[in-house]
């Protein structure tokens, strides 16, 4: 099996971006035992595009186009395949409703060329889009095998470790099995993790490790290719403890779950009740909490006190600790765990307290947050952080870092 990529792009051939596209696929490909024999790369321009595949038709089996699946005039790569082949575009209905329900949910009106992007060859796999609005597409024709991607390398690379790698399996490798495994962690960046697993990752060709980070959280997928299943999960698990070794601390759960989902599910299990007293994250953590219908076994409610006059009214935190500590302290998160604890009867209390941005408060710089937890039968503490970041990251990252303090 010999393999062909074609990057499309004027901007790659300009040198005004880096075309990391085609060393992405092709160590993918090699990790599948495909060999790649040529790179080429062309500009927006169908004449040249055409002359592209036809040289790649004549020397390889599988041929790859990443690039121009955009809305924009010079996006062409799919009709100019599409035209060579004689294969009709079809619209694919998925990603059509997905394209209309953005526009829908987002405050930009639908420009009528956007559905473009909702076209893929008429007879192939639809390659889909999970970061992304243009779909993707695998035809098998003839002897050969024909693939479109889209550039940006964030589309891109999804869209071959979720759906393509496992085309491929199943349409042309058929005889083996791949698997993967998602595992997720939480509480460090992902250019820390990369540097942890840099030992590990290095040269690993199967299975093949894969690091995503997506609203702070963090994602690694192995994937293994082999005979059998068994022989598959072998080789991940081998990679597993070698991962595991180096960031054992900070794996929370596997697969598709987010780490408010791993909570409610220790919560269910152990049938313990939650709460939280907010403050600077205003509801951000009761809301992640009680996400979905399983929440009325979990959660009887919370507070949200925004003013320090409502957590000494309405939550009860004594005006001594106000005027002595302030309300950015340990002592006040303390005190606001233990008050929103016993108010709800909750095994498990949370507090959120601190300075979200962009103005100081009490002395306290911006970003600095304590969290604080009271249980039953323990005695309470609170943890203090610092994030570095605008408001709003700065809000996420209180409610995720409670989260993970809670598991722990
Ligand atoms: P869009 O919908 O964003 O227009 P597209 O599928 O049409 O996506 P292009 O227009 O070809 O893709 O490229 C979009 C962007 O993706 C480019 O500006 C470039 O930054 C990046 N990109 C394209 N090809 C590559 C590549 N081979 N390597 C790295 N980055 C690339
Ligand atoms: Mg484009």
């Amino acid at each position: 099996m010999r393999a062909e990529i074609i990057s499309v792009g004027t901007e790659l051939l300009l040198g005004q971006v880096v075309n990391t596209n085609s060393a992405y696929i092709a160590k993918k490909l090699a990790s599948l035992s495909i060999e790649v024999y040529h790179h080429i790369t062309v500009g927006d321009n169908a004449e040249r595009i055409k002359e592209a595949i036809e040289a790649a038709e004549s020397r390889s089996d599988m041929i790859i186009l990443s690039g121009g699946l955009g809305p924009t005039e010079d996006d062409i790569t799919k009709q100019v395949l599409s035209e060579y082949l004689d294969v009709e575009l079809v619209l694919h209905e998925d990603t059509q409703n997905k394209i209309i329900t953005y526009h829908k949910n987002s405050d930009f009106e639908m420009p009528k060329n956007n559905q473009l992007q909702a076209l893929m060859l008429m007879g192939a796999v639809p390659l889909l889009n999970d970061t992304g609005l243009a779909v993707g597409s695998f035809l098998e024709k003839g002897d050969h095998s024909y693939i479109i991607l889209p550039g940006p390398p964030d589309e891109l690379e999804p869209m071959v470790e979720n759906h393509l790698t496992q085309v491929i399996v199943d349409n042309i490798l058929d005889e083996q099995k791949l698997v993967s495994r998602i595992i997720r962690l939480f509480g460090l960046t992902e250019s820390q993790l990369a540097l942890k697993l840099e030992k590990v990752i290095q040269n690993q060709m199967n299975p093949t490790i894969a690091i995503y980070a997506e609203g702070g959280e963090l994602t690694i997928r192995i994937t293994a290719k082999g005979q059998s299943e068994e022989e598959c999960d072998k080789m991940i698990n081998k990679v597993e403890k070698a991962i595991n070794k180096e960031v054992k601390e900070f794996v929370f759960g596997y697969g598709e779950k987010n780490l408010s989902d791993v909570i409610k599910d220790i919560l269910i299990e152990q049938e313990k009740k939650i709460t939280a007293a907010e403050s600077l994250t205003g509801g951000a953590f009761l809301s992640s909490i009680s996400s979905d219908l399983a929440a009325g076994s979990i959660f009887d409610g919370g507070i949200v006190t925004y003013s320090s006059d409502h957590k000494h009214k309405t939550l009860g935190i004594s005006q001594k600790v106000i005027d002595n500590f302030g309300v950015v302290s340990p002592e006040c998160a303390i005190e606001m765990a233990e008050r929103v604890r016993d108010m709800f009867e909750a095994d498990i209390a949370v507090s959120l307290t601190g300075v979200a941005g962009p103005s100081a408060l009490e002395g306290n710089i911006p970003g600095t947050v304590w969290i604080g937890i009271a249980l039953n039968e323990s005695k309470s503490f609170a943890k203090h952080y610092h994030f570095a970041y605008k408001r709003n990251k700065n809000r996420r990252l209180a409610v995720q870092n409670a989260l993970d303090l809670v598991r722990r």
